[in-house]
Parts: C-alpha cells; sequence; structure tokens
C-alpha cells in the first residue's frame, strides 16, 4: 500500500483503493473515509457510566484470563469521543486514522462509524502494525445506537481462500453479494455508501484473479479511459444495466461479443488510478448509480459445523487479547 504526502506534509495511508478521477482525489477520499467524521457525529450527552473494562468484559464473558499479548500485538481501547480516528488519537497518534478506517471496515455492514458513532461508545481493539497499515484480528465495539456490542474476530474457514472476521455466532461480519463477480476475495474495502464521489463496490483481490460477469450480456466497451480506469471492462446486461468491471491486470474479452452469466471476463490487478490490488465494480442504469448490494441481494455466511471446534478455540484465544489493556 503506497502512502502519499498531502500538502499538510502527514502520510495517509490509502485505504480507499479506488481513485475514481484524479490523484488529488485520493487524498480528498482518503481524508473523507478515515479523517474527518465529526460533523456526522451524535454529540448526545450520554454520561460515562461504566468503565471501559467493565463494558468489555461484558461482551466477552467468556474470554481467557490475562496472559502476555503475542510479539506485536496492541491492545488499545477507548471511549468513543467524536470521530473514530479521533477517539484513538490519544493513544494510537499517527497511527489513529489508519486504525479507525481499518476498524471501521470491519463492522461496516452493521454500523457507519461516521454517522452512526455516539459518545459513550467503546471501542477496543488488538492490532499488529507493519509500518503504513494495521491489521486487527480482533475487535469490539459497543455501540449505544445499536444497544449491543458487535465483535469481530479473524478466522480462516476451511473451505475460503481467506481469512475473515466472524461474530461471537460465527456469521460473517461482512454480507457477501448473491452472485458477485469473484468467487474468492479478501475484504470488501468500500462499499457504494461510503463515498460519495466513488460510484462502485471495491473487493481486496490478489492480483490474476479471474473476474466473472455476474449476469449474462454483451460486451459494450473494454479498455477505454485506461489512465483512470486501467485495463477494464463494461458488459450490459440482459436487463440494461451497465457493469463495470475495473483496475484489470488482463481482458479477456472484446467488444460486442456476448457473455454468459459467470463468464470470466478478465484477471483482477492494479492498473489505472488504484493504489493496491483491488477489482472496483459498479452499476448503471439509465444514468443512475445502483448500489450492487440492492441490485444483487446479500447473504452473510455461517461458518460449517466442522470449523465450529477450530473457531471456539481461536476466538477463546483472540478474546483474551482484548481482556489486556495497555
Ligand atoms: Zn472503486
Amino acid at each position: 500500500m503506497r502512502l502519499i504526502e498531502p500538502p499538510g506534509g502527514r502520510p495517509w495511508a490509502l485505504l480507499s483503493l479506488c481513485a475514481s478521477s484524479v490523484l488529488l482525489n485520493i487524498v480528498l477520499i482518503a481524508r473523507l473515509t478515515v479523517g474527518s467524521s465529526t460533523s456526522a457525529t451524535v454529540e448526545a450527552e450520554v454520561p460515562a457510566e461504566a468503565p471501559v473494562e467493565a463494558a468489555i468484559a461484558s461482551v466477552l464473558t467468556d474470554a481467557a484470563p490475562t496472559k502476555p499479548l503475542p510479539e506485536g500485538v496492541e491492545v488499545l481501547s477507548a471511549q468513543v469521543e467524536h470521530s473514530l480516528a479521533r477517539t484513538f488519537q490519544a493513544k494510537a497518534g499517527d497511527r489513529a486514522d489508519v486504525l479507525a478506517a481499518v476498524t471501521a471496515r470491519l463492522f461496516f455492514f452493521d454500523l457507519d462509524l461516521r454517522a452512526d458513532l455516539q459518545k459513550g461508545d467503546v471501542v477496543k481493539v488488538a492490532y499488529t502494525w507493519d509500518g503504513a497499515l494495521a491489521h486487527i484480528p480482533v475487535a469490539v465495539y459497543e455501540s449505544k445506537k445499536l444497544g449491543k456490542s458487535l465483535t469481530a474476530y479473524e478466522f480462516k474457514a476451511s473451505n475460503d481462500q481467506f481469512s475473515s472476521w466472524w461474530d461471537e455466532s460465527g456469521q460473517e461480519m461482512a454480507f457477501r453479494l448473491v452472485d458477485g463477480p469473484l468467487d474468492n476475495y479478501e475484504q470488501i474495502t468500500s462499499l457504494l455508501k461510503d463515498r460519495p464521489k466513488h460510484k462502485g463496490m471495491d473487493f481486496k483481490v490478489p492480483e490474476g484473479t479471474p473476474v466473472k460477469s455476474p449476469k449474462a450480456g454483451r460486451v459494450v466497451r473494454a479498455n477505454w479511459n485506461v489512465a483512470n480506469n486501467g485495463n477494464c471492462v463494461e458488459v450490459q446486461y440482459a436487463d440494461g444495466t451497465l457493469a463495470k468491471f475495473l483496475h484489470l491486470s488482463r481482458t479477456d474479452v472484446k467488444e460486442g461479443q456476448g457473455v454468459g452469466a459467470g463468464a470470466v471476463v478478465g484477471l483482477s490487478g492494479n492498473t489505472g488510478h488504484s493504489t493496491a490490488p483491488h477489482l472496483h465494480y459498479e452499476l448503471e442504469k439509465g444514468g443512475k448509480i445502483l448500489d450492487p448490494i440492492d441490485y444483487h441481494g446479500v447473504v452473510r455466511r455461517t461458518l460449517p459445523e466442522g470449523d465450529r471446534a477450530a473457531f471456539e478455540a481461536e476466538r477463546t484465544r483472540l478474546g483474551s487479547w482484548l481482556t489486556n489493556d495497555t
């Protein structure tokens, strides 16, 4: 993941993988995504009654006794004040913006941590830091809006190519599109609703992963505006919806060609205005951008029974990290 140096002199990790137009936009997008949520913060005067530890303990009742944290793992807990980034600032300094963005991504199907956070919410994350990015194997967010806590545990299901995050009942935190363009990907990193100027959904996925046309249709364009889109394909589905697949490493179809549902149109990549390998998937009909979540519908997966014992063991291990404090 590249870092860029904005005029303010501070490096911003480009957690928003997809830049829709120019480089400046990338900076603005990154700022919007990770930083400036103050205006959306609910400033309700909620007294901070429960200490952080009590709040966390209430959602981690079966956590193992405190043990030393593994090498490189740090734990951060805080009562939420203003934006998540500002909340993390006091304890994590320069890492705060990145930590906030990565944390928000774990929960963003349930909670918009710009609009939905409230004073008095409690957040606790265990993370490792590679110098630019945070990896968060376990996190808890206690939300006043939802009236409950959300906990995300990283776990690789035996049939999956990548690890994902699951709640305590073994439900995946992230939704998946029904018949989406990728069979396997690491994480959905941007939803349509996340950023006003971003028109699609981003999937973090290694370069070279087959990208499918989810529905039957006809290839309208390939490799237009390569400077921005990189290698790209646009398919018109039978219902008239235009689907764009951007930042590919390779396109495998030609203009005018018919494609069946599930046909591979190219391989994912990191071309054009893209800061890390990912697929940008965008839908438009009649000049209007559609949300892939609405168009495709979503499913929330549950861990297979055969993975439950291993998941419970991992859940106990990760949960024990959060009983440590810094
Ligand atoms: Zn995108």
